[in-house]
Parts: C-alpha cells; sequence; structure tokens
C-alpha cells in the first residue's frame, strides 16, 4: 500500500495543484508558487568566490593561494552558487515545501531556476568541458522514505542527460548538517561518502560536476569532492542551488 502510494504521489500533486491554485512562497499573490517579481528581487549571487578562503575569485575558482595548499588538494576547484540562502526567504520556503512535504510544483519552481541560471551564469565552453555530471547522494533509506533526491532531482534538469551518472552513496545515515556548529559539521561527514566501486574507472582524470541543494560549510561537498578525486577524478566542481552566510 505504502509502494502504490509513492508511486501514485506526484499524479495526486498535479491534480491537487490543479483544484486548488498556488500562491507566490514570498507575497502570497495568487497564481505562481514564485511570482515573477518576487523572482526578479531574488538575490542572485555572482560566482565569484574562491571555495577555500571564500574570497573573491573570478568565476568561482580555487584562487592562487588555496590551489597551493596541500590540505585543498582534494577539496573543490570551483563552486558555483545561484542564489544567497536566507532563513525565511524564497528560496528557503520553496525548499522547505519540496523537501519535507513532497510538494512537486516547488520542486519543479526550483529545478527551473537552477537550470535557467546554470545555463545563463556558466559559459558554454566551461560547461561542455564537464566530463560527468553527480549528484549528493541520500542513503537508501533516506531516498525511499522522502521518495526522491533533490539533488539528483536539480543535477537531472541541467540538460546533459548523457552525462548524468550516478556516482556516489551514502556510507552512514549522519545528523543534519544544519543541525550543527561549523566544527561537527567537518567530523560529520567524515567518511559518509563513498564512490560507487563500479564505477570507479569512469573517473580517471575526468572533470566532474557535484550538484547539491544548498552549502553551508562545504564540509558535504568537500567530502564528495574527496571520495571523487581519491579515485581518479581530475577536477571537480560544486554548483548549489543556494549558499547560506558569506
Ligand atoms: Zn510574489
Ligand atoms: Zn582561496
Amino acid at each position: 500500500m505504502q509502494i502504490i502510494f509513492y508511486i501514485m504521489w506526484p499524479f495526486l500533486n498535479r491534480i491537487l495543484d490543479f483544484l486548488f491554485p498556488f500562491c507566490c512562497v514570498s507575497c502570497e499573490n495568487e497564481g505562481q508558487v514564485l511570482c515573477k517579481s518576487c523572482f526578479l528581487s531574488l538575490n542572485m549571487r555572482d560566482l565569484a568566490v574562491c571555495p577555500g578562503c571564500i574570497e573573491e575569485s573570478s568565476f568561482g575558482v580555487l584562487c592562487q593561494n588555496c590551489s597551493s595548499l596541500e590540505a585543498w588538494k582534494y577539496g573543490l576547484d570551483v563552486l558555483w552558487s545561484m542564489f544567497t540562502y536566507e532563513k525565511g526567504g524564497a528560496i528557503a520556503k520553496l525548499l522547505h515545501l519540496y523537501k519535507y512535504e513532497g510538494l512537486q510544483a516547488y520542486g519543479d519552481s526550483l529545478q527551473n531556476l537552477l537550470s535557467r541560471t546554470f545555463n545563463v551564469q556558466i559559459p558554454r565552453t566551461i560547461a561542455l568541458n564537464i566530463d560527468l555530471i553527480t549528484w549528493v547522494p541520500l542513503t537508501n533509506s533516506k531516498r525511499s522514505k522522502r521518495g526522491f533526491n533533490q539533488s539528483e532531482a536539480f543535477a537531472n534538469t541541467l540538460q546533459y542527460p548523457e552525462k548524468l551518472v550516478k556516482l556516489l552513496y551514502k556510507t552512514k545515515e549522519n545528523a543534519p548538517q544544519m543541525s550543527l556548529d561549523k566544527a561537527a559539521r567537518i567530523t560529520n561527514v567524515l567518511g559518509a561518502y563513498a564512490v560507487i566501486p563500479q564505477q570507479k574507472h569512469q573517473l580517471i582524470g575526468k572533470k566532474v560536476l557535484l550538484v547539491d541543494d544548498v552549502a553551508t560549510t562545504l564540509s558535504t561537498l568537500n567530502e564528495c569532492a574527496k571520495a571523487l578525486k581519491l579515485s581518479g577524478a581530475d577536477e571537480v566542481y560544486g554548483l548549489v542551488l543556494a549558499r547560506q552566510g558569506v
């Protein structure tokens, strides 16, 4: 019965969406989940910080200083974040309704936002250089409980289906990062991500785009980048819908 419910949920959602029209999460005007004027007032980021020191850096590439650090050898090479994540802001509300209430229309809106901003803001020459696109995984039990992985859904909207591969799996269920302070977040994700053994051969010398929904301290993205690089990936570019703080 539960399985049927999970299978039917996306269809039920569409029917409910039709019967009960949406209000904008920001201004509450009826019509769309995010109206045009609230969309235009979203705080877009300019993609210009180094993933190591968070100082300005063109196109979000690791700065010279950080790239010379041994400690950063296995971290992200690039960080692209499309919006600023603010508690109570439009992006936070859309994400909450999608992830925790399972309302697909809010997910559609976010996927649309991510793919549109990615296609507009990342030069095509750089995007074409990416060999593989993957996402931050959930544990199997969490994924089946939620019915989807939002980061996987975001990766699916980037219009490069031939590059999309599930490369990582989560080795353990740890505490939600949002509930921890900065130091605890680093230890919380240690060893929590690994490359699927059958996929390792694909990674040698490759440039991988790693997609996630929200980043704060980058601990999760860096732990995933480490797993990918230890399996032979040459470079790992992080792409998040929104970045909190800084
Ligand atoms: Zn609005
Ligand atoms: Zn730096």
